[in-house]
């Protein structure tokens, strides 16, 4: 049952990719000038770029399926057989040698999450172009009456540009999945504005400056993109910039003869080739150093083990909700939550059933709390929750859904062991001095609770109205 769904699986995405490759071989015919290379050839690049991002699609079916999207297009379209074979063999020769180089990369390697993903990428584009180009030159021979290293040339050329320039938007093309709602649409959007503006600007100067130094007058606008955007949106304002650049170079407009065929056209393209690593990797650095600056940030403002705030970072979230519900008079809370007789689990169950114990409580606590309430561990088996906008009754029903569930969980668990916790609230209105006061008060009403045996829920009010 499971072989036969993945067989239908395997089947549909063999067929997927054949058509891709069609319509892609399509799109790259209509760019061909009669006698010549496709100037734009998607096809081969958008095939690279999916076999790279799901390495377990390359299977037999989806290579067969594959050459028969490159002949059906070459057919359908007039080309002779033995044109279609030459130039396709060549095509697929590429592909396979840059997958198969490449395909053990690490998978957030192979997706450009990385500073090294980008000697991968120039690696793999490297190797699949001159792979493709062995195939290519003697084609040339063949089919042109050219010359073999001429048609390695220029077949090398095209290809490095197709390849740099498509690969990398296929490998991050953001899936439907991966974006969180509407909301990660419009801010990368809003952030590809400026970026997206400047190559505007850019662009314009090259048509109307024009010379040979047009080339690199979009760099600034793809190192902003890569600086504020992400990697898609990079290097999709790169393939465009690159393609706008290529456009003006053939047709002569830059002050050389800059046709694809030509060998200063192959010069063009190898070096737009090479200037497009270079955003691409500010990209990627730009990526890394986010991630690492969120991970950093989580380290110094949370605790590891239970993943509640850390008590300075608390302190100073309580501090400034204080001061802005006190200036909008309204009620603040606070409960002081001590697991009672831990060092008892700690003796009987051991330090890490302890751990457990604990981590098992704040996530009790959590499912329970509103998103802008805040929740720290203030140490040992010692928390706090902070409630802007709560006033006492709400913040004493809490404390004892709190109170009741722990009881019951940990018993659950660790049996007698289990810890139960004793709560202190305190709950100011509008007149309460500061979060020391209110913080204090929450203690004394703790104390209170341990005193009453624990397992309780004590209740105090300071402020105008107590
Ligand atoms: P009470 O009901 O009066 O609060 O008694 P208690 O045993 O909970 O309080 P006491 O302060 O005597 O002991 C607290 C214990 O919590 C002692 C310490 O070993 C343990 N503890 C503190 N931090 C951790 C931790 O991160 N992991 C573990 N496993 N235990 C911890
Ligand atoms: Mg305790
Ligand atoms: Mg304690």
């Amino acid at each position: 049952m499971v072989d036969k769904s993945r067989s239908v699986q395997v089947a549909r995405c063999s067929l997927m990719i054949g058509l891709t490759v069609f319509a892609c071989c399509i799109v790259g015919i209509v760019s061909r000038l009669p006698g010549t290379l496709a100037v734009f050839w998607p096809a081969n690049a958008v095939l690279l770029g999916i076999l790279l991002r799901s390495p377990r699609s390359a299977t037999l079916l989806t290579w067969s399926s594959a050459a028969a999207g490159y002949l059906a297009a070459d057919l359908v379209t007039g080309s002779e057989l033995a044109t279609s074979l030459w130039l396709n063999a060549a095509n697929i020769v590429g592909v396979a040698t840059g997958f198969y180089a490449f395909r053990w990369v690490r998978d957030e390697d192979r997706r450009l999450a990385s500073i090294q993903s980008v000697g991968y990428l120039v690696s793999t584009t490297l190797v699949a172009s001159a792979s493709a180009a062995l195939v290519g030159g003697i084609a040339n021979q063949f089919l042109f009456d050219g010359g073999w290293s001429d048609g390695w040339l220029e077949w090398f050329a095209s290809e490095f540009v197709n390849y740099m320039t498509m690969v990398p938007l296929v490998l991050t093309f953001p899936l439907l999945g991966s974006l969180r709602g509407t909301d990660d649409a419009v801010a990368m959007l809003r952030q590809s504005s400026v970026p997206t503006a400047l190559l505007a600007v850019s662009i314009a100067l090259e048509w109307v400056v024009g010379g040979p130094g047009a080339i690199a007058f979009a760099m600034p606008a793809l190192v902003t993109a890569a600086l504020v955007t992400n990697v898609f949106v990079t290097a999709l304002l790169t393939a465009v910039s690159t393609a706008w650049t290529l456009t003006l170079a053939g047709s002569g407009h830059l002050g050389f003869a800059g046709g694809s065929a030509t060998p200063v056209g192959s010069s063009v393209q190898i070096g737009l080739s090479l200037l497009a690593v270079a955003p691409i990797a500010v990209a990627c650095v730009t990526i890394e150093r986010r991630r690492a600056w969120a991970a950093l940030t989580e380290a110094v403002t949370h605790d590891d083990l239970t993943g509640a705030l850390r008590r300075d970072e608390f302190l100073r979230r309580a501090g400034e909700a204080m001061i802005s519900r006190h200036l909008a008079g309204e009620p603040v809370s606070v409960l002081m939550m001590d697991l009672d007789h831990f060092k008892r689990v700690n003796d009987n169950l051991g330090h890490r059933a302890g751990d457990m114990a604990l981590a098992s409580f704040a996530d009790l606590v959590r499912r329970h709390l509103d998103d802008d309430y805040l929740f720290a561990r203030l140490g040992g088996e010692e928390f706090v929750v902070l409630m802007a906008g709560v006033g006492l009754d709400e913040a004493t029903e809490l404390a004892e859904t709190v109170r009741i569930s722990q009881a019951q969980h940990s018993r659950s668990i660790w049996s007698e062991f289990g810890p139960t916790v004793s709560i202190g609230v305190a709950s100011c209105s509008t007149g309460c001095a500061g979060l020391a006061e209110l913080t204090d008060c929450a203690d004394e009403a703790l104390y209170q609770a341990k005193k009453l045996d624990r397992n309780r829920t004590v209740s105090l009010v300071i402020g105008a109205d107590s």
